[in-house]
């Protein structure tokens, strides 16, 4: 008789992977299903590992011309996030050398994790020096942005543009390959105990009464004791089959790869039209948009030449190179931007790991780790509470 796993977790990302990882070695017997639908954001990242450079608005750089998905509905400034979610990107950012050490060592995959230079933000105008300007007299002490003169930033990067007034370096701010930490997890959770199951699409959960008692695979039903939602963009449909209300909605990302260059960037490059990266095997991607396109996963003619008229003013010289690809891939935003984690109030026998936006990846250990905490019922290594989907609940007024 089949007496129903410990959890169940819906979602193969990275942020499922995660958590499934994190929950075996707590001893729980885990289920992961997935099944690939068109751009889920894992394998459409660009793994940019940017915690203070996301969180104050100078990572993702085209988040300048956001989405109306903006809180501060100003399109002109960057969205600045929470401190507190700040600090939880920078706790999560730190795990990254000893999380690439371990699972290497346990699965053999190799997360390609870069330090390089780290993240620079290049500024045209006086107008993005006096915001930087503002961003560096906000950031405590020890989060060290330092700004760097023309000259200065031609000396770390000299393939990059002299047309500046001169660009705010993130020192502690790397990379890594997205699809390979999702994979690493996945393998090194089932070494623990965990299972998985592909091209499986959960048809809903199963509720009964206030409780949700496992999934449904079409006719199929599996009881669980927990069940993990880690759909990503797909969360909020699947959170519905069950009555349930999150708000989760896919947000779009074009993105360029160019072909294979000797190695021409030592670090992350962001501005307010693009970012670029050049990846492990030489390619500079350049991305990205961030548009409400519900769940159109095309690449658009403008949007693409938008982005490559960004990298070639950064990187004059990539005006000669050519493109090898094009994707899009759907971010799973909320209207505030942060997570939606933990439990549901309400509903027991669920719990979220969705959210991810424009941070998954950086966010992905310590967001893992304290839902699996959560789950086992020990305290977390982070508050979880003000990512409770709770949040969202209308204040009822007298
Ligand atoms: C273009 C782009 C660039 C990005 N760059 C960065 C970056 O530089 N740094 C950073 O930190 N973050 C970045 N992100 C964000 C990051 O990629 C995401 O936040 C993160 O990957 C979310 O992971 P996830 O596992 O929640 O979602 P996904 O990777 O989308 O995984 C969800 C999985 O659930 C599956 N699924 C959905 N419904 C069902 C169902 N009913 N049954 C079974 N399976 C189902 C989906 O097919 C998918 O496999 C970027 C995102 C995009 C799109």
């Amino acid at each position: 008789m089949n007496r129903g796993q410990d959890v169940i977790v819906v979602g193969g990302g990275v942020w499922g992977s995660a958590v499934a990882y994190e929950l075996a070695i707590r001893s729980m017997r885990v289920l992961l299903l997935d099944v690939t639908l068109p751009g889920r954001a894992t394998s459409a990242s660009a793994g940019g590992l940017w915690p203070v450079g996301e969180a104050v608005g100078l990572g993702c750089g085209v988040i300048y011309h956001a989405t109306g998905n903006s809180e501060s509905g100003d399109e002109s400034t960057p969205n600045v996030l929470p401190d507190l979610f700040r600090d939880f990107l920078i706790a999560s950012n730190k795990r990254f050398p000893a999380l690439a050490k371990t699972l290497l060592e346990q699965t053999g995959v190799d997360i390609e994790f870069d330090i390089g230079t780290g993240l620079m933000f290049l500024m045209y105008t006086d107008y993005e020096q006096a915001i930087v300007d503002n961003i560096a007299r906000s950031l405590p002490q020890e989060q060290r942005l330092k700004i760097l003169s023309p000259e200065e930033v031609v000396q770390v990067e000299p393939k990059i543009t002299h047309e500046l007034t001169g660009a705010a370096l993130l020192p502690e701010e790397h990379q890594v390959n997205p699809m390979l930490l999702a994979e690493a997890y996945k393998r090194a959770a089932i070494r623990a105990g965990a299972t998985f199951r592909h091209d499986t699409q959960v048809t809903g959960f199963r509720r009964d009464g206030d409780r949700i008692i496992g999934v449904e695979i079409g006719e199929e039903f599996l009881p669980s004791n927990l069940t993990v939602n880690a759909a990503g963009s797909w969360s909020r449909k699947l959170a519905a089959t069950a009555g349930i209300d999150i708000p989760v909605s896919p947000i779009r990302g074009q993105v360029v790869l160019t072909e294979r260059l000797p190695r021409i960037l030592q670090g992350c490059i962001s501005t307010s039209e693009c970012y670029l990266i050049q990846k492990s095997h030489g390619e500079v991607l350049i991305g990205s948009t961030t548009e409400c396109a519900n769940f159109d996963v095309s690449v658009t003619h403008d949007s693409i030449t938008s982005l490559c008229r960004g990298a070639v003013r950064a990187v004059p010289m990539l005006r000669d190179v050519g493109i090898k690809r094009v994707w899009s891939g759907l971010r799973p935003g909320t209207p505030d931007e942060l997570p939606i984690l933990g439990p549901i109030e309400g509903v027991t026998g669920i719990i979220n790991a969705t959210g991810g936006f424009r941070t998954g990846i950086v966010a992905a250990p310590l967001m893992a780790e304290i839902v699996a905490q959560t789950a086992s019922e020990e305290s977390p290594t982070f508050p979880i509470a003000p990512f409770y989907s709770s949040r969202f609940l209308e204040t009822v007024i007298d």
